[in-house]
């Protein structure tokens, strides 16, 4: 008797240790879920700024360089409207896939909303993002004209970390910014931040 409640207890035991590491994965995989964009795989923009923050701290705590990137495709709904909105849709997740190629793994990748995408680079001088996007812009390039017959081009706006920059929004909105003159000067180019 004593012997199958032994057996009994050991049972109960290991049903409750499955069903807490069910739970404990099931509820891994619903703040995955919540932070990730279904579409392209990318941080979204709840996630991101959450990292984001985390990487801001760390630079200024520690006087390190840092660089955001605004990113949004040039002409996008034209692709929409012109080769339907699943093309658009690839459009997308080509971007997330150059992007994933393009980036060191400490660095992060969102996309920001619709097609716009964050970049933020850590450890980044201006230089090093400068060249980032060039990179980016080559293979975004390269990849639309040999997966869907169609270039994708995108404007971006760079900002460094500057000491005036108390707060990841000012550092954002300078990014955004330069993003706005990128498109008003003509689209498919990087402008820079200068000021804080
Ligand atoms: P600009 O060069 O000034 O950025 O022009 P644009 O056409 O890229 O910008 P606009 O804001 O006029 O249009 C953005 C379009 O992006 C409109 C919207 O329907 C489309 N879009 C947003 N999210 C998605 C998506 O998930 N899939 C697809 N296919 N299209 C999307
Ligand atoms: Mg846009
Ligand atoms: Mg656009």
């Amino acid at each position: 008797m004593r012997a199958l409640f032994g057996w009994q207890g050991r049972g109960e035991g290991r049903r409750r240790a499955t069903a807490y590491a069910w739970h404990e994965e099931a509820t891994a995989a619903l703040q995955q879920l919540a932070v990730t964009d279904g579409l392209t795989g990318l941080l979204n923009r709840r996630g991101a700024m959450e990292q984001a923050e985390l990487a801001f701290a760390m630079a200024r705590r520690h006087h390190e360089p840092l660089a955001v990137i605004l990113l949004d495709l040039d002409h996008f709904k034209r692709i929409n409207d012109t080769l339907g909105h699943e093309t658009g849709d690839k459009v997308l997740q080509l971007t997330a896939e150059q992007l994933r190629l393009s980036l060191r793994q400490t660095d992060l990748s969102c996309r920001w909303g619709g097609e716009e995408f964050l970049v933020v680079l850590r450890h980044c001088d201006q230089k090093q993002a400068v060249e980032v996007d060039a990179r980016l812009r080559t293979l975004l390039q390269r990849a639309g004209q040999m997966q869907l017959s169609s270039p994708v081009s995108f404007s971006s706006g760079l900002a460094l970390l500057q000491d005036a920059n108390t707060d990841l929004d000012a550092l954002l909105r300078r990014a955004d910014t330069a993003l706005y003159e990128a498109k008003r000067s003509g689209r498919g180019r990087l402008c820079i931040s200068a000021t804080g």
